[in-house]
């Protein structure tokens, strides 16, 4: 587990200012959820966390240690986005298993990794499956199931139900619930679903045009928009 802090964090895309300025701290094993109008900068906050997007700007520190010149791979996240990318020639198993076998882990431990992964998310029976033979929720278990099998400090989540229907949303809502009760990792997550950020979140970080507007528990939220 570790903490996620960000001090005067900016991005800007020549004159573009994309982030100003924000100054966050998620707590270790927290569940910190970003919700905001589209275009306020929700996903590109969550991409410089996860390193896929340098700042301008700022300082960013995951687990106390300073991230803003560390690559993605080093950073100790996992990121699930809302595409799945999942590999189609290949199985369950196998699509939870590849990005360990390149980073040489050894094959004891990918399999403990896989088949735990497997449990939590319920699709243990579905291991020889290709992804054109599942649902969607059972692809969306799937590319968590990724994440999970890396053991990552923190999990990053890029609006992750939302190419599903209502059904299968609040279904997969009560699972990342569960998922967080479970492994008690810091996870941050981005939606533009209301119902989803108030039954998620710890507390909700709530950005417009790349500031943090406000940050509290949902039921202060409520109680205070
Ligand atoms: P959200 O996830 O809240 O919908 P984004 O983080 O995707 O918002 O985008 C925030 C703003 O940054 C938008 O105005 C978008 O147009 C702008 N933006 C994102 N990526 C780039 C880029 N590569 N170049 C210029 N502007 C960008
Ligand atoms: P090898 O490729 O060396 O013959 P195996 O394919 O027999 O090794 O797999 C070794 C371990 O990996 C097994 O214990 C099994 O649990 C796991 N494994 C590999 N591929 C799959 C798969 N598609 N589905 C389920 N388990 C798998």
């Amino acid at each position: 587990m570790a903490d996620v802090r960000l001090v005067n964090v900016q991005k800007s895309y020549g004159e573009t200012h994309v982030l100003r300025d924000v100054n966050l701290a998620v707590r270790d094993g927290e569940f910190m959820v970003f919700v905001g109008p589209s275009g306020c900068g929700k996903s590109t906050l969550l991409r410089t966390i996860a390193g896929l997007e340098d700042i301008t700007g700022g300082e960013l520190s995951i687990g106390g240690r300073v991230v803003n010149d560390v690559p993605p791979a080093e950073r100790g996240i996992a990121m699930v986005f809302q595409s799945y990318a999942l590999y189609p020639h290949m199985d369950l198993y196998e699509n939870m298993a590849f990005g360990l076998q390149l980073a040489k882990v050894p094959k004891a431990e990918i399999d403990a990794a896989v088949q735990h992964a497997a449990k939590i998310l319920h699709i243990a029976h579905l291991l020889k499956r290709k992804p054109k033979d599942l649902s969607g929720g059972q692809r969306q278990r799937v590319a968590i199931g990724r994440a999970i099998v890396r053991k990552p400090e923190v999990f990053l989540f890029d609006e992750p139900l939302s190419n599903l229907d209502a059904a299968l949303r609040v279904k997969m809502r009560y699972e990342f619930a569960k998922l967080h009760d479970e492994l008690k990792t810091t996870m941050i997550y981005v939606t533009h679903d209301q119902v989803e950020a108030m039954t998620l979140a710890d507390r909700i970080v709530v950005l417009s045009a790349g500031r943090i507007e406000q940050v509290g528990s949902p039921l202060e939220l409520y109680e205070h928009p």
